[in-house]
């Protein structure tokens, strides 16, 4: 008999996050990654960058002019030449100082501790009237730093939900975070493992070209699997792992 599966998207929602929870390790909110500061430039850094290109651009940043003074007063093209193994960075070098002036015109300081006596809204709201902070950049500064109930998500979550069925097909990254968010709990801890999860779920199992539903523990209720192989059968689903097996590779940060 073929395993009976969610089929309504919050339902999916759910399951999703109780079977990856037992599949991955699980995350606690202490000590968040990076500095809010970090975190902000580094997200802006990261678009359509791999991680070891963004972390390479703000180490050669913060080499090259020392501190957030020294990156907003550096010639924009210089910058963009310190920052140039990221996607965009003639782009991304001038939207930082905009960033970097505002802050300072607006807080008299680099620090966005302040966000975290804000509410959730208000927060938001302010990252967002930045250039090139959308909803995922301040999502991340959010949740990791500030633990407000938010949810980012990345074009991994993004294609996990979609395959999963979690969303419809023709919602957006941007709308995504809204959908998804109704079906959580509005909880951070719940929030952070849900993204980290997912995130680590497309980046490692789920992949864009080939994903490797063979071991993937979603099969019993993803649309995808469903339309390419048919209903998980009972063999097919003794043999898919329990757990992430680290011989596989090492998750990312
Ligand atoms: S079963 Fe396949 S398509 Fe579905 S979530 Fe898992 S890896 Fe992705």
């Amino acid at each position: 008999m073929p395993a009976t599966y969610s089929s309504l998207p919050a339902e999916k929602t759910q399951e999703n996050h109780a079977v990856l929870n037992r599949f991955y390790p699980p995350l606690t909110l202490d000590n968040p990654r990076r500095s809010p500061m970090r975190e902000l430039i580094s997200t802006v850094l990261s678009h359509r960058t791999t991680h070891a290109d963004e972390e390479l651009a703000y180490d050669r940043m913060l080499e090259a002019y020392g501190d957030w003074a020294g990156v907003l007063a550096a010639p924009t093209a210089e910058l963009a030449h310190a920052i140039r193994t990221t996607r965009w960075p003639d782009t991304q070098a001038p939207r930082i100082q905009e960033i970097l002036r505002r802050i300072r015109a607006e807080r008299g300081e680099f620090d966005l501790d302040f966000l975290r006596e804000w509410t959730t809204e208000q927060a938001m709201q302010w990252l967002n009237d930045m250039p090139g902070i959308g909803l995922k950049t301040a999502s991340l500064v959010l949740l990791f730093n500030f633990h407000k109930p938010v949810l980012p998500v990345d074009a991994h979550v993004h294609r996990v939900a979609q395959r999963v069925g979690m969303i419809g097909p023709k919602v957006s990254v941007e709308k995504a975070h809204h959908v998804l968010l109704e079906q959580l709990p509005k909880d951070a801890l719940t929030l952070l493992n849900f993204h980290k999860h997912n995130y680590w779920h497309g980046q490692q199992i789920c992949f864009f070209l080939k994903p490797a539903c063979a071991r993937c523990p979603l099969k019993s209720f993803c649309s995808y699997y469903q339309e390419h192989y048919g209903p998980a059968t009972p063999e097919a689903l003794a043999a898919t792992p329990a757990h992430w097996d680290e011989t596989w590779g090492k998750l990312p940060h």
